[in-house]
């Protein structure tokens, strides 16, 4: 039951923006999946551009510091990182808040590779991740027609949360009381 004094409101949405340089001779990965191509995503840690936009999506919508701040591309310790470990900090923060994911919507700007071959086994890992199913996670994938960025990858992506009936940190306290 929820309480009188939850003043959490029923819904919240973030938004999150992302980008990174492709560079020679690296592994690409895209929303947690390796995609064969002659280059990678440079900088922050795997360079995964799009789960480092859910991720700053995710943070936004609960209102917590984001990406850069969490996890600081200038400490060693996140070189070469695998993005899903932010991703799930994320999760778990929108969580403790007594938030669970509704669904998100992505836009990929890249001129290569091509995504749509790729897209139903990027949504299906994406939605694992955030423990939805794969019709909760949208994807379009566009080139970058006169933008001149042919050598970058751009993700943006929003996400609605919704109220978990009772807060994970209440069920917490609930299962203690009973023991
Ligand atoms: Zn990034």
């Amino acid at each position: 039951m929820p309480t009188t004094n939850d003043q959490r409101p029923t819904t919240r949405i973030g938004y999150g923006f992302d980008s990174h340089e492709f560079r020679n001779g690296i592994p690409l990965k895209i929303g947690g999946v390796s995609l064969e191509h002659d280059k990678g995503l440079g900088g922050h840690s795997d360079g995964d551009v799009l789960l480092h936009a859910i991720t700053d999506a995710l943070l936004g919508a609960v209102a917590a510091p984001d990406i850069g701040a969490l996890f600081p591309p200038s400490d060693p310790k996140w070189k070469g990182a695998d993005s899903v470990l932010f991703l799930r900090e994320a999760l778990k923060r929108v969580r403790d808040a007594g938030y669970t994911v509704g669904n998100i919507d992505a836009s990929l700007i890249l001129a290569a590779p091509k995504i749509g071959p790729h897209a139903a086994t990027i949504r299906m890992c994406v939605a694992q991740l955030l423990d939805v199913h794969a019709n909760c996670v949208g994807l379009k994938a566009k080139t970058p027609e006169g933008l001149n960025l042919e050598n970058a990858a751009i993700a943006h992506v929003v996400v609605l949360l919704e109220k978990l009936a009772t807060p994970k940190r209440a069920q917490k306290k609930k299962a203690r009381k009973k023991k």
